[in-house]
């Protein structure tokens, strides 16, 4: 019966939306087009990269999160993309996703469904039809939602949660951990920087390669008196991994996490990595830290002893898709439980500023913490990078300026120099957070001429603080 099942699943739905069997059907939430298409296979929007029209892993196809948020639009079905979809039960992948729905059917009786489909208003009879899929996509283990979980009133716990709880102008920088085995060269740069921010990201793996891990580096930065905002990707994890590395942090007393999904393995170095399989996203990684932290459970349901606390961040990304859809994908992050959001490089500002007044819309900017991505950049080459990422766009006017710059390094200082002073006006930017700081000098000169030298970086001792 099974097989049977089966067999005429993946001849219908392998037809009508190019089924991949997953068996945890969404197509109900997801405007009925296959998330699965997905190179990322993300189920809970688009990642940072996306653009109308074209995926970044794969240029040759449409982003597939841009189809389904556009043809949800037409259908009126946006909020819907709201709900904080589960990852995948991985049990039933290759198994018939309807054979869900015929049990659901079975144990609510076909009569009564026949029943209150026909006598129910037409309004209800939605509600109805959307109640029945979602007992079944929103197991107990996960019982997602499309609502704010704001975390319970708390102190701070950490040195960069209390400069933004204050309402102060907060400064981070991202660090990333070296190749190497040993911590000389991680040392010394926290020793530089040091005195000039709040919070200090440690990266974890950036661009599918290789470094110390993020968790031993952020332990590392706090015995040597930083505030490390460790940084975690869903890539390179399962769930188990997942919850692990967050209950270290948590027993090491590391108080910042952020969270993303992570570049796909196929922008690292042969030989790659597998690219089939992501058993999470970062929409997910904030649901299962906040329910750790505010529930007490982890994803099997056992209750964890000691309390776990946490100021959990989110990447955004300004410049994917269109700033509508964007706000929303942000909005779900939030909801999820992310207290701050750092963005990705900010150069395009009258875009950015359409972001801003997205979230605003959404009523977002009044709920998170959000700090925008600024980065020296030291020549040309570097230049044509960063516009090559996913995500990142840097306006043609910057690029003249830059190439026709006899000095880039001073030139692009000059730039940031403008972008900062614009950022600090912008109603709901809280803070800057640097990137690609490959000299710390470059960064006390930005700190200092833009005015937020001015800043006292909030040091805090993690540990003492505990009591
Ligand atoms: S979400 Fe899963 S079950 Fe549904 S159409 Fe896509 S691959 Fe098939
Ligand atoms: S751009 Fe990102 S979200 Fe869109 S299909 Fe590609 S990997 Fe998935």
């Amino acid at each position: 019966m099974e097989r049977a099942e089966e067999t005429f699943e993946r001849s219908l739905k392998g037809f009508l939306w190019g089924c991949r069997m997953c068996g945890n059907c969404l197509l109900q939430e997801t405007a009925f087009i296959c998330p699965m298409a997905c190179p990322k296979g993300l189920r809970n929007g688009p990642c940072g990269g996306s653009k109308p029209g074209q995926c970044c892993v794969d240029p040759s196809r449409p982003c597939i999160w841009y189809a389904i948020f556009e043809r949800a639009e037409k259908m009126g079905r946006m909020e819907k993309l709201l709900e904080v979809l589960p990852p995948l039960d991985w049990n039933k992948t290759g198994t018939s996703a309807l054979h869900d729905v015929y049990i659901q059917a079975k144990g609510y009786g076909l009569v009564n469904i026949a029943r209150s489909v026909i006598r129910a208003a037409p309004g209800e009879r939605v509600r109805k039809w959307d109640r029945f899929f979602s007992e079944i996509r929103q197991p107990d283990w996960w019982a997602g939602d499309a609502v704010p979980h704001n975390p319970p009133f708390h102190e701070p716990v950490s040195g960069l949660e209390r400069v933004l709880s204050q309402g102060r102008f907060a400064i981070t920088c991202e660090l990333v951990p070296p190749p190497t085995n040993s911590f000389h060269v991680f040392d010394k740069k926290i020793g530089q920087l040091k005195g000039l921010v709040d919070g200090v990201n440690i990266t974890d793996s950036p661009s599918a390669t290789p470094h110390i891990s993020s968790l031993v580096c952020a332990i590392r930065a706090a015995e040597l008196g930083m505030d490390p905002i460790l940084q975690m990707v869903a890539r390179d994890r399962t769930r188990i991994g997942f919850q692990g590395d967050v209950l270290g942090a948590a027993a090491s007393g590391i108080r910042n996490l952020l969270f993303i999904t992570g570049d796909h393995p196929s922008l690292g170095q042969i030989p790659y990595s597998r690219m089939d399989i992501w058993d999470f996203d970062s929409v997910q990684a904030v649901w299962m830290a906040r329910k750790m932290r505010d529930e007490g459970v982890l994803l099997d349901g056992r209750r964890i002893n000691d309390r776990v606390n946490f100021f959990i961040g989110a990447g955004s990304a300004p410049f994917a898709m269109t700033p509508r859809f964007q706000a929303l994908k942000t909005e779900k992050k939030v909801n999820a439980g992310a207290q701050f959001l750092q963005t990705n490089l900010v150069y395009d500002l009258p875009k950015f500023e359409a972001y801003l007044e997205a979230l605003d819309k959404r009523d977002v900017l009044k709920r998170v913490h959000l700090l925008a991505g600024v980065a020296p950049i030291r020549n040309i080459r570097a230049a044509n990078y960063l516009a090559e990422l996913p995500g990142v766009e840097i306006p043609n006017q910057i690029m003249a300026r830059l190439r026709s710059a006899r000095d880039v390094i001073k030139e692009s200082h000059q730039i940031n120099l403008e972008i900062i002073e614009q950022l600090k006006s912008l109603p709901g930017v809280d803070g800057i957070h640097f990137m690609a700081i490959v000299n710390t000098d470059d960064l006390k000169r930005l700190l200092k001429e833009s005015g937020l030298r001015g800043h006292t970086p909030e040091i805090s001792n993690i540990r003492a603080n505990e009591g």
